[in-house]
């Protein structure tokens, strides 16, 4: 028999950790595959959808049907981003126009594949879709701009399929102040902006607060009757951007059943060096929102294709790794549940209970 030197040993012992650490890892990873499959994933929101209608090859999309499908995410916002131009009647016509004609790019997209994918108008039609085995995609606006000045046009974008609105980007617009903005038009909604607000929850839909000013989110609070989210933004705590949300806001929106999703582009993470921020950066911002409000008001919100992405996660197809990271955390397949699709599912169906009432008493 082989005599062990203190030199063999020492391997020995390295081979059976390392084997252990990679055995545990592939592991986890089943685990996470099979809980994928027994709940339901949800993204709210990506900029794919203009990636797609204007023809980028699969490869260099980051959250592409296919990498979304590997990364086990059931359903994927795909809404329509717009950008902010200036407040005259030729720039408002010109983003309804190109918004109206990027929904319909994407809704023949879903519509041709062969996979059977689908465009999801509600709550119930994601967890339909999930259990038919098919991708869903739910429609909307980054940007509220397209909607001008006219009321009737949020109908509009709601017969098309919209069930998001992200009330502005970057700029304020007809609706209401930035995060980023330099200008403060109106200290939060305008008079418009809250009849729009008024509008979406009697249409059913959800009110989306990524990339608004805290006083449009104090706004939004007090005049909306249905919860609302933010569907990309991260912790302020964590990274001091104006565009991620103070504890306060985080607060605001949990105490009105609402749900913040968290998003992954590493300007929002952490300052530190680009190859340091990583999943378990994210998942930082994940457990101080759970922390603070509880698992019942976070979720996930990538913003691939739209400056989201980082370390470990650079596109849809490594999604279920962030299962493995919580799971390592010690999160339970029901947090996970929350996590992934069941918070937002819960905000969506709310939204859509208020629209009915409000309808109904009309
Ligand atoms: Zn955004």
């Amino acid at each position: 028999m082989k005599r062990l030197t203190g030199l063999s040993i020492f391997l020995s012992l390295l081979a059976a950790t390392a084997f252990t650490s990679a055995d545990d890892e592939a592991t986890l990873l089943a685990r996470a595959e099979r809980i994928h499959d027994r709940i339901i994933s949800v993204d709210t929101h990506t900029d794919t959808a203009l990636d797609i209608v204007r023809g980028r090859e699969e490869s260099r999309i980051e959250a592409s049907p296919l990498k979304l499908k590997e990364g086990r995410v059931d359903c994927c916002f795909y809404p329509i981003y717009v950008g902010q131009k200036k407040l005259t009647d030729e720039d408002r016509l010109a983003a309804y126009s190109y918004a109206m004609s990027m929904m319909t790019g994407i809704e023949k997209y879903i519509a041709s594949h062969p996979d059977g994918m689908a465009v999801a108008l509600s709550s119930d039609d994601i967890i339909r879709y999930k259990s038919e085995g098919r991708q869903c995609f739910v429609m909307g606006l980054e940007n509220g701009f397209p909607i001008g000045n006219d009321i009737s046009k949020v109908k509009e974008f709601y017969d098309k399929g919209a069930r998001i609105i992200t009330l502005c980007h970057n700029y304020h617009n007809d609706i209401c102040d930035a995060a980023i903005d330099s200008v403060t038009a109106y200290h939060g909604l305008s008079d418009f902006g809250r009849k729009v607000v008024a509008e979406m929850n009697t249409l059913g839909i959800l009110v989306d607060l990524s990339h608004a000013s805290t006083e449009t989110l104090v706004d939004c609070i007090q005049y909306s009757k249905a919860p609302v989210i933010a569907s990309h933004s991260c912790v302020y705590a964590l990274k001091h951007h104006p565009r991620n949300l103070k504890d306060a806001e985080i607060v605001a929106i949990a105490s009105k059943g609402g749900v913040v999703q968290v998003t992954t582009g590493k300007w929002a993470l952490s300052d530190l060096p680009k190859e340091k921020v990583n999943i378990s950066t994210f998942c930082d911002h994940v457990e101080y929102v759970r922390n603070l409000v509880g698992v019942e008001h976070v979720g996930i919100g990538t913003d691939f294709d739209g400056g989201g992405g980082m370390v470990q996660l650079e596109n849809s197809s490594k999604m279920k790794f962030i299962t493995v990271e919580l799971l390592r955390r010690g999160w339970t397949e029901d947090d996970l549940r929350l996590f992934w699709g069941g918070n937002v599912l819960r905000v969506m169906k709310e939204v859509e209970d208020v629209a009915a009432g409000l309808q109904a008493a009309k």
